[in-house]
């Protein structure tokens, strides 16, 4: 390895000549204290570093040591409940080491614990021909994810040595012969560079939805597993609690968190409340899926430009298993912004707003790496890998070019909309300017496991909200009661579908995660009420005597009603309301 020399020092960014050697994306060791970089540009023997330390102190003359690999993540068992900083180095295992909370310069430790021992067990015996990808063996990292250990891509031959035993990460657990003849020694541990997408054999349409048990999510903008997703919404507006909810609620095998750029106190939130949270699926912690990516805005910022990748490449690793991995960042526009300080100091030509010219070409390599998967390997395992991304516009404002950019990638499109939140309608997705593409490639999932009314329902409900807007601009004309009978019940049940169907508080244990079958009942009566009450409007009943039943006021309720008794209860409703709108439609004929 040959060394160069610092020349210049901004900020993140370090200029060094003496690389010759090095190529863009090598990871270099930069002075004394050994910080960690990565090589931006080249030219001749002059490269240009981001560094993901703070550079204070490190002056023209310091020496750069270039190690000639890129940017890479330690991927085999231990990924599990890790909290990792944007390089995958493991914040809680330096705070124990060095006793600190802020995260000292040049400090090196494992991503993967070198001491733990695993208990591997082979799938496969010797003799058999394996290429990359293929399954060897498993450990049982948590009691939630059986980690499957692979052939790293690119080998194949055959094992000639493997044994079930307790092992180091980095013991040889197998051997593969390859057919040049060379012996190749398999531990439980690969490595995979952060920037380039793990490959795969196929990508499938996305037909299944990634149920969140968030009402307006599922029902009406759902997401599929293997999609993409955006949450865009000004400060305030609840990003961060739904992208916690899907997170915590999502039926997804692994979850990665990426927290970039936020404040620290919210990654102190996740690690305080998903231990204690139990996955409704499999009965564990939540924390038993869960991988954290931290790096908060009191943190380097260069290295938050690395979290996205990070994280989506340990995420790819998942998927590889054959598992559904849902990766979610918080906030893509701070990683963006992170992009265009170096950008800045690279003193490249700037775009819109100062952001590079391919802020929108890196955005979409972030959600390309989304997609349902046939995995690398020989059997036919299949994988999905969601991504959905906040986004934070200044103000609010959706034409700046991090929301543009995300907008014309993402499928599915929350919109969070800050008069929402003011009125502390929560989650505060404007169901006027949200989105899903996937209506249409999930509409045979719906109609085989809810039936043909669900998506019946979600459309019906879809345009008495839409009719609900129209009509609000004639109120404040003519008043509701210049309104015909009819138009005034639209204005009911569309008040019904906003505040006893699409608000869900997500710190009320009972309604914080709603199935997909009381989501479909809990809309069925809301749209029955709507039905019985417009025949019994035909039949001379008066909008109010229909608007105050009990049974209106029980399905404002009916969120609350326990899990265990909720199909019990809706059923009564149903019953009850029935009667009772039969009994106003009696009397409106009798007055006729
Ligand atoms: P952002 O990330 O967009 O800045 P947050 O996600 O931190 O906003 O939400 C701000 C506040 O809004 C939360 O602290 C909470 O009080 C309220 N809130 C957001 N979503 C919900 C929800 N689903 N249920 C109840 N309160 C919510
Ligand atoms: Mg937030």
């Amino acid at each position: 390895m040959s060394n160069g020399r610092v020349v210049k020092v901004s900020g993140p960014l370090v200029v060094a000549t003496g690389l010759a050697e090095a190529n863009m994306a090598d990871v270099v060791r930069v002075g004394e204290q050994r910080l960690i970089g990565e090589v931006l540009t080249m030219t001749g023997d002059s490269a240009s570093i981001q560094v993901y330390e703070e550079t204070s102190g490190l002056g023209p003359g310091a020496v750069v040591e270039t190690t000639g690999a890129p940017l890479s993540v330690e991927l085999g068992p231990g990924l599990i409940e890790m909290i990792y900083d944007g390089i995958q180095r493991p914040l809680q295992e330096i705070a124990d080491l060095t006793g600190s909370n802020n995260l000292p310069r040049g400090v090196e430790v494992p991503a993967l614990n070198r001491e733990k021992k695993w208990e591997f067990t082979a799938t496969v015996t010797p003799g058999t021909q394996v290429t990359g990808g293929d399954v060897i063996g498993t450990v049982r990292e948590t009691p939630s994810v059986l980690h499957k250990i692979m052939v790293p891509v690119g080998m194949k031959g055959t094992i000639r040595t493997i044994k079930s035993g307790t092992y180091t990460v980095t013991e040889t657990v197998a051997t593969l012969e390859t057919e040049k003849g060379e012996e190749k020694p398999l531990t439980l541990m690969q490595k995979w560079p952060v920037r380039v997408g793990r490959p795969y054999q196929k990508k499938f349409a996305p037909v299944t939805p990634l149920q969140s048990g968030q009402r307006i999510i599922d029902t009406m903008f759902p997401l599929a597993k293997g999609g993409t997703a955006a949450v865009p919404g000004p400060f305030g507006s609840g990003k961060t609690v739904v992208q916690h909810a899907l997170a915590k609620w999502s039926d997804v095998d692994v979850v990665v968190y990426i927290g970039c750029g936020e404040r620290g106190n919210e990654m102190t939130d996740v690690l305080r409340e998903f231990p204690e949270l139990i996955d409704p699926r499999t009965g564990e912690s939540l924390m038993k899926r869960t991988v954290l990516i931290a790096n908060t805005s009191d943190m380097p910022v260069a290295a938050r430009e690395a979290s996205v990748y990070t994280g989506i490449t340990i995420a790819e690793y998942f998927r590889d298993m054959g598992y559904d991995v849902a990766v979610i960042a918080d906030s893509t526009s701070r990683w963006a912004e992170a992009l265009r300080e170096m950008s800045g100091r690279l003193e490249e030509m700037p775009g819109e707003e100062g952001y590079p010219a391919y802020l929108a070409s890196r955005l979409s390599q972030f959600y390309e790496r989304a997609g349902v998967i046939q995995c690398m390997g020989s059997d036919e395992r299949r994988g999905s890998l969601t991504a959905v991304g906040a986004v934070s516009p200044p103000g609010g404002d959706l034409s700046e070019p991090v929301s543009q950019g995300t907008m014309r990638i993402v499928k599915v499109f929350w919109a969070l909309d800050s008069a929402l939140a003011y009125a502390r309608h929560f989650p505060a997705v404007n169901w006027l300017n949200s989105y899903s593409l996937y209506l249409d490639s999930l509409k045979p999932w719906f109609d085989e496991h809810l039936g043909n009314h669900f998506f019946h329902n979600r459309t019906r409900a879809m345009s008495l909200l839409q009719q609900e807007s129209n009509l609000n601009e004639i109120v404040q004309l003519v008043g509701k009661d210049g309104l015909a009978p009819g138009d005034q019940l639209t204005l009911e049940t569309a008040k019904m579908i906003r505040e006893d169907f699409l608000q869900q508080n997500a710190f009320v244990d009972v309604d914080s995660f709603s199935s997909y079958d009381r989501q479909s009942k809990l809309m069925q009566i809301i749209l029955d009420y709507d039905k019985l009450c417009r025949a019994a409007l035909e039949r001379g009943a008066q909008p109010y005597d229909l608007f105050a039943i009990p049974s209106r006021a029980a399905i404002g309720r009916a969120k609350s009603v326990p899990e265990d008794q909720y199909a019990r209860a809706y059923e009564l409703i149903a019953t009850q309301m029935e009667k009772e709108i039969a009994e106003l439609a009696e009397k409106g004929g009798d007055a006729q």
